[in-house]
Protein backbone atom coordinates (compact mmCIF):
# COMPACT_ATOMS: atom_id res chain seq x y z
CA UNK A 1 0.00 0.00 0.00
CA UNK A 2 0.85 3.72 -0.76
CA UNK A 3 0.04 5.77 2.35
CA UNK A 4 0.97 9.43 1.17
CA UNK A 5 0.73 12.16 3.11
CA UNK A 6 0.64 15.38 0.94
CA UNK A 7 2.03 18.43 2.78
CA UNK A 8 2.90 22.06 2.46
CA UNK A 9 0.76 25.71 3.31
CA UNK A 10 -2.57 25.95 3.19
CA UNK A 11 -3.16 27.53 -0.71
CA UNK A 12 0.39 25.59 -1.63
CA UNK A 13 -1.67 23.27 -3.83
CA UNK A 14 -1.90 20.07 -2.53
CA UNK A 15 -5.50 19.34 -3.43
CA UNK A 16 -4.92 20.31 -7.32
CA UNK A 17 -1.79 17.99 -6.71
CA UNK A 18 -4.10 15.49 -4.89
CA UNK A 19 -6.70 15.33 -7.59
CA UNK A 20 -4.38 14.69 -10.55
CA UNK A 21 -2.61 11.67 -8.32
CA UNK A 22 -5.05 9.92 -7.37
CA UNK A 23 -5.82 8.94 -11.29
CA UNK A 24 -2.65 7.78 -12.05
CA UNK A 25 -1.88 5.87 -9.09
CA UNK A 26 -5.91 5.17 -8.10
CA UNK A 27 -5.31 5.82 -4.77
CA UNK A 28 -8.06 7.40 -2.06
CA UNK A 29 -7.61 10.84 -1.82
CA UNK A 30 -8.56 11.91 2.00
CA UNK A 31 -9.11 15.83 2.76
CA UNK A 32 -9.71 16.34 5.97
CA UNK A 33 -10.71 20.18 4.56
CA UNK A 34 -12.87 18.90 2.58
CA UNK A 35 -14.36 16.12 4.81
CA UNK A 36 -15.03 19.21 7.27
CA UNK A 37 -16.56 21.29 4.52
CA UNK A 38 -19.01 18.14 4.31
CA UNK A 39 -20.24 18.32 7.20
CA UNK A 40 -20.40 21.79 7.55
CA UNK A 41 -22.50 21.95 4.28
CA UNK A 42 -25.14 19.28 5.93
CA UNK A 43 -24.95 21.10 9.60
CA UNK A 44 -24.29 18.02 11.44
CA UNK A 45 -23.07 18.16 14.90
CA UNK A 46 -19.28 17.67 14.15
CA UNK A 47 -19.92 20.41 10.93
CA UNK A 48 -21.12 22.71 13.77
CA UNK A 49 -17.67 21.80 15.75
CA UNK A 50 -15.74 22.68 13.22
CA UNK A 51 -17.10 25.94 11.63
CA UNK A 52 -16.14 28.05 14.50
CA UNK A 53 -12.31 27.19 14.55
CA UNK A 54 -12.29 26.98 10.21
CA UNK A 55 -13.65 30.18 10.54
CA UNK A 56 -10.99 31.87 12.22
CA UNK A 57 -8.38 29.98 10.56
CA UNK A 58 -7.61 27.39 13.59
CA UNK A 59 -7.10 24.20 13.84
CA UNK A 60 -9.84 21.76 14.85
CA UNK A 61 -9.56 20.13 17.66
CA UNK A 62 -7.24 17.05 17.47
CA UNK A 63 -10.08 14.56 19.07
CA UNK A 64 -12.68 15.69 16.54
CA UNK A 65 -10.70 15.45 13.52
CA UNK A 66 -8.49 12.15 14.30
CA UNK A 67 -12.00 10.43 14.62
CA UNK A 68 -13.52 11.68 11.54
CA UNK A 69 -9.97 10.75 9.26
CA UNK A 70 -10.34 7.47 11.25
CA UNK A 71 -13.65 7.00 9.81
CA UNK A 72 -12.81 7.68 6.61
CA UNK A 73 -10.26 5.41 6.49
CA UNK A 74 -12.16 2.72 8.07
CA UNK A 75 -15.46 3.09 5.68
CA UNK A 76 -12.78 2.48 2.41
CA UNK A 77 -10.31 -0.34 3.21
CA UNK A 78 -10.52 -1.82 -0.22
CA UNK A 79 -7.89 0.57 -1.86
CA UNK A 80 -5.12 0.75 -2.77
CA UNK A 81 -3.64 3.35 -0.42
CA UNK A 82 -4.23 6.77 0.71
CA UNK A 83 -2.96 10.59 -0.11
CA UNK A 84 -3.70 12.18 3.24
CA UNK A 85 -4.34 16.21 2.19
CA UNK A 86 -4.05 18.42 5.13
CA UNK A 87 -4.01 15.48 7.57
CA UNK A 88 -1.60 15.40 9.92
CA UNK A 89 -1.62 18.64 10.73
CA UNK A 90 -0.24 18.26 14.18
CA UNK A 91 2.52 16.12 16.06
CA UNK A 92 -0.13 14.84 17.99
CA UNK A 93 -2.19 13.63 14.85
CA UNK A 94 1.13 12.60 13.19
CA UNK A 95 1.32 10.26 16.28
CA UNK A 96 -2.38 9.09 16.25
CA UNK A 97 -1.86 8.03 12.16
CA UNK A 98 0.88 6.29 12.78
CA UNK A 99 -0.62 3.92 15.28
CA UNK A 100 -3.53 3.76 13.67
CA UNK A 101 -1.76 2.62 10.27
CA UNK A 102 0.39 0.11 12.60
CA UNK A 103 -2.28 -1.20 13.82
CA UNK A 104 -3.29 -2.36 9.96
CA UNK A 105 0.19 -3.41 9.86
CA UNK A 106 0.85 -0.70 7.34
CA UNK A 107 2.71 2.60 8.06
CA UNK A 108 3.38 6.21 6.14
CA UNK A 109 5.53 5.49 2.78
CA UNK A 110 6.71 8.95 2.23
CA UNK A 111 5.65 12.93 3.41
CA UNK A 112 5.70 15.00 0.52
CA UNK A 113 6.40 18.99 0.84
CA UNK A 114 5.33 21.64 -1.59
CA UNK A 115 7.45 24.83 -0.82
CA UNK A 116 5.68 27.69 -1.94
CA UNK A 117 6.28 31.33 -0.21
CA UNK A 118 4.55 33.27 2.27
CA UNK A 119 3.38 35.76 -0.10
CA UNK A 120 2.43 34.00 -3.35
CA UNK A 121 0.46 31.85 -1.03
CA UNK A 122 -1.58 34.86 0.51
CA UNK A 123 -2.14 35.81 -3.49
CA UNK A 124 -3.23 32.28 -4.49
CA UNK A 125 -5.86 31.75 -1.38
CA UNK A 126 -7.61 35.84 -1.90
CA UNK A 127 -7.32 34.47 -5.92
CA UNK A 128 -9.60 31.14 -4.68
CA UNK A 129 -11.66 32.71 -2.69
CA UNK A 130 -13.21 34.48 -5.48
CA UNK A 131 -14.80 31.44 -6.63
CA UNK A 132 -14.56 28.81 -3.92
CA UNK A 133 -17.24 30.55 -1.69
CA UNK A 134 -14.89 29.67 1.52
CA UNK A 135 -15.20 32.82 3.76
CA UNK A 136 -11.83 31.85 5.50
CA UNK A 137 -10.53 32.45 1.83
CA UNK A 138 -11.45 35.88 1.85
CA UNK A 139 -10.14 37.31 4.34
CA UNK A 140 -6.55 38.06 4.25
CA UNK A 141 -5.73 38.77 8.20
CA UNK A 142 -7.69 35.26 8.56
CA UNK A 143 -5.05 33.62 5.70
CA UNK A 144 -2.15 35.25 7.31
CA UNK A 145 -3.40 33.63 10.71
CA UNK A 146 -3.51 29.86 9.05
CA UNK A 147 -0.15 30.83 7.88
CA UNK A 148 0.94 31.20 11.36
CA UNK A 149 -0.66 28.23 12.77
CA UNK A 150 0.91 26.11 10.18
CA UNK A 151 4.40 27.46 10.65
CA UNK A 152 3.91 26.74 14.59
CA UNK A 153 1.95 23.53 14.75
CA UNK A 154 2.17 22.07 11.27
CA UNK A 155 5.91 22.47 10.18
CA UNK A 156 7.21 20.31 12.77
CA UNK A 157 5.35 17.50 11.24
CA UNK A 158 7.81 17.57 8.49
CA UNK A 159 10.81 17.36 10.75
CA UNK A 160 8.65 14.62 12.76
CA UNK A 161 8.89 12.10 9.85
CA UNK A 162 12.74 13.52 8.63
CA UNK A 163 13.31 11.59 11.74
CA UNK A 164 12.44 8.42 9.20
CA UNK A 165 13.70 9.42 6.31
CA UNK A 166 10.25 10.35 5.23
CA UNK A 167 9.88 13.47 4.35
CA UNK A 168 11.06 15.55 1.09
CA UNK A 169 10.63 18.82 -0.14
CA UNK A 170 9.79 19.78 -3.74
CA UNK A 171 9.40 23.43 -5.18
CA UNK A 172 5.44 24.60 -5.42
CA UNK A 173 5.91 26.89 -7.59
CA UNK A 174 5.68 26.75 -11.73
CA UNK A 175 3.09 25.13 -13.71
CA UNK A 176 0.38 22.55 -12.45
CA UNK A 177 1.63 20.57 -14.62
CA UNK A 178 5.82 20.65 -13.57
CA UNK A 179 5.28 20.43 -10.08
CA UNK A 180 2.78 17.18 -10.80
CA UNK A 181 6.04 15.73 -12.40
CA UNK A 182 8.30 16.55 -10.07
CA UNK A 183 5.86 14.58 -7.49
CA UNK A 184 5.64 11.90 -9.77
CA UNK A 185 9.43 11.48 -9.54
CA UNK A 186 9.30 11.09 -5.62
CA UNK A 187 6.29 8.91 -5.92
CA UNK A 188 7.68 6.45 -8.33
CA UNK A 189 10.99 6.13 -6.18
CA UNK A 190 9.18 5.32 -3.34
P1 LIG B 1 -6.09 24.92 3.42
O1 LIG B 1 -5.04 23.86 3.24
O2 LIG B 1 -6.30 25.78 2.23
O3 LIG B 1 -5.93 25.71 4.69
P2 LIG B 1 -8.03 22.88 4.11
O4 LIG B 1 -9.21 22.63 3.25
O5 LIG B 1 -7.00 21.81 4.18
O6 LIG B 1 -7.48 24.24 3.58
O7 LIG B 1 -8.49 23.20 5.61
C1 LIG B 1 -9.43 24.19 5.91
C2 LIG B 1 -9.53 24.35 7.42
O8 LIG B 1 -10.03 23.13 7.99
C3 LIG B 1 -8.22 24.62 8.15
O9 LIG B 1 -7.89 25.98 8.16
C4 LIG B 1 -8.55 24.08 9.55
O10 LIG B 1 -9.33 25.00 10.28
C5 LIG B 1 -9.43 22.88 9.26
N1 LIG B 1 -8.63 21.63 9.15
C6 LIG B 1 -8.38 20.91 8.03
N2 LIG B 1 -7.61 19.84 8.30
C7 LIG B 1 -7.35 19.88 9.63
C8 LIG B 1 -6.59 19.08 10.53
N3 LIG B 1 -5.91 17.99 10.09
N4 LIG B 1 -6.57 19.42 11.84
C9 LIG B 1 -7.22 20.49 12.28
N5 LIG B 1 -7.94 21.31 11.50
C10 LIG B 1 -8.01 21.02 10.19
Amino acid sequence: MINLILFGPPGSGKGTQAAKLVEKYDLLHISTGDLFRYEMGNDTELGKQAKEFIAKGELVPDSVTIGMLKNKVNANSDVAGYIFDGFPRTIPQAEALDVFLSEKNESVSALIALDVDDEEIVQRILNRGKTSGRPDDNDESIIRNRIEVYKSETSPVFDYYAQSNKSVKINGLGSIEDIFERLCDKIDQL
